[in-house]
């Protein structure tokens, strides 16, 4: 156990970048880039991995025009290059032009449709964007050929072959074609449209997409292929007689990323699943603090309204070591007396990293899973330890009703659910999350009229989550998702009633505010 799988390593097709090396890899680049940030707790980005490494695959050879990479936002090392070039949810995509001479933090691509065709689309869209000036210089140009271009081709000898594709305009077959054959020598690609009435004559030309082959020789035919797709004409151009792979191409490389450090030689440490563990809970706030809030570079409006309210909630419930109470009381004193409608989060940084420090008051420095770590460093962590976050909230607000007294949330028995519903929704990077919890609040909060209802509440729409997620590729084969707690951990919390399972919810409840109780949390590991 402890073993780490990252989700992209170095023996897939993609570039993984880091802090170290991305803005030196994208300044001046000779190409242009495609990059998903991702981060690896985020169950979403975990799904999508295979269709990320299918379509780097997919598309290796137009490396000379076009690379694909990954970021890894949930890496402690890249927190602050994913801050600055504002990645608020994961996945982000971003496209970066070659040739980019000053910092340029990229076009988000924003569309639901992530398969695969559509983002190769995509590429050729967005080379197509460069002008003149920054085309990638290896990149042939997938504009239509003219036609007088093309019949100037008929009965001339020529070194290579060169294969013209006549299409319709919007058919993305000869662009990608193109980009195929480009570390190939021996043959030139070039696409032409089915518009070009006169070209279309000439050549006999009556269904598209069509392939017209002009041999080394002069002559010229119709490729004959079982199939007018593009793998099917690549395939044929690509085992031409005299057509190579050109000699090894000087694509510029990343810095060789060192993957160690990145948690993969993480010690494991031992935990009781009975316990709630106190490093759990203060790197989650660490992490929330530091690294998904941080990603946002002013807080107004709604947004400051989640954040005050997130804050009062943890700064009046938050069950920890004096000193983090006290930093979040201050942060929270800090933020009422302040009438500003807009705040830098720089200023929050500086309050909670260097003016509370003087006095002592400081979160853990670094980021540490105990209850929460996963057999690899891509499972568990961050979301695990939110849930616990929420849980814990909404159990101390049982136990300690007049907690929020005379703040805005007083008498309020959603107050930790709405808050929580209102911080997934507007900050958890991971913005499916956000959705699914969304429609489950939109359908049962407002049933909810107590406090100890709200405990269950949440209890129940997390084993709700759990069995949508059962067998899910972000599921950690060594923490299977489960209907919990399970009946070794409160046997009293299950019955059968007529051979059916069902839950005794008023045992559900007594054990759920034992196991979020103040008293059960563990303080090992904390430094
Ligand atoms: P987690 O589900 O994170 O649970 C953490 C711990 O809580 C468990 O180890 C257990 O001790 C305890 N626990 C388990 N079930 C319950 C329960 N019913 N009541 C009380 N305590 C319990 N991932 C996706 O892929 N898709 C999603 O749509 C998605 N939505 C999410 C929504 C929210 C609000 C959050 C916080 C996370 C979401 N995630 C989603 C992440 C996912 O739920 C898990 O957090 C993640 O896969 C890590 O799982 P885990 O094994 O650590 O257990």
């Amino acid at each position: 156990c402890g073993q780490a799988t990252r989700l992209y390593t170095e023996e897939d097709p993609v570039v993984i970048l880091t802090s170290d090396n991305l803005k030196q890899t994208l300044l001046n680049s000779s190409t242009a880039w495609l990059l998903q940030f991702y981060s690896s707790w985020c169950g979403h980005c975990i799904q999508y991995s295979p269709t990320w490494k299918a379509l780097a695959g997919d598309v290796k050879d137009w490396s000379q025009a076009i690379r694909i990479g990954v970021l890894d936002c949930a890496h402690e090392k890249n927190f602050d290059i994913c801050k600055e070039f504002s990645i608020h949810f994961y996945p982000t995509f971003r496209y970066f032009k070659a040739h980019v001479t000053t910092a340029d933090i990229g076009k988000t691509y924003r569309g639901a449709d992530r398969e695969l065709q559509t983002v190769r689309q995509l590429m050729v869209n967005f080379l197509q964007n460069h002008t003149r000036q920054d085309w990638p210089a290896s990149c042939p140009p997938l504009e239509p050929a003219r036609t007088e271009d093309i019949l100037s081709l008929m009965g001339q000898k020529s070194e290579h072959y060169t294969a013209v594709i006549i299409e319709d305009g919007d058919s993305y077959v000869g662009r990608e074609v193109i980009l195929d054959l480009m570390p190939y020598q021996g043959v030139v690609v070039k696409r032409a449209l089915n518009s070009e009435k006169l070209l279309m004559e000439k050549l006999g030309i009556s269904t598209v997409p069509t392939a017209y082959l002009f041999h080394p020789n002069g002559t010229h035919a119709v490729m004959e292929v079982q199939k007018r797709l593009r793998f099917f004409y690549s395939s044929f151009l690509k085992l031409l007689p005299g057509v190579h792979r050109k000699q090894a191409t000087s694509v510029q490389q990343p810095a060789q990323i060192a993957n160690k450090g990145q948690g993969s030689n993480e010690v494991w440490k031992e935990f009781d699943k009975s316990k709630v563990y106190m490093v759990d809970l203060e790197s989650g706030l660490h992490y929330l603090l530091r690294v998904e809030l941080a990603t946002h570079k002013t807080l107004e409006g709604e947004e400051l309204k989640t954040f005050k309210d997130f804050v009062t909630v943890v700064a009046k419930l938050f069950p920890g070591r004096q000193s983090v109470v006290k930093l979040l009381e201050t942060l929270l004193e800090w933020l009422v007396s302040l009438p500003l409608e807009k705040i830098p989060y720089d200023a929050i940084l500086d309050l909670a990293d260097n003016k509370m420090r003087i006095s002592g008051l400081y979160l853990s420095e670094h980021v540490q899973w105990v209850g929460c770590q996963g057999s690899s460093v891509a499972l568990r962590g961050y979301p695990c330890s939110l849930w616990t976050l929420f849980h814990v909230l909404t159990v101390q607000a049982a136990s300690r009703p007049d907690a929020l007294a005379n703040t805005a949330l007083e008498d309020d028995p959603l107050a930790v659910l709405q808050t929580m519903r209102r911080y997934i929704g507007t900050f958890f990077g991971c913005r499916e999350c956000g959705k699914h919890f969304e429609e489950m609040a939109q359908e049962s909060i407002s049933q909810v009229k107590s406090l100890d209802e709200a405990v269950l509440w949440l209890w129940r729409r997390h084993n709700q989550v759990n069995a949508r997620l059962a067998g899910s590729m972000s599921e950690d084969p060594m923490f299977p998702k489960t209907q919990w707690p399970t009946p070794d951990l409160c046997p009293t919390c299950h019955e059968e009633r007529e051979g059916l399972h069902v839950w005794n919810e008023d045992m559900v409840l007594v054990f759920l505010k034992q196991h979020y109780g103040a008293a059960n949390i563990s303080p090992k590991y904390i430094s």
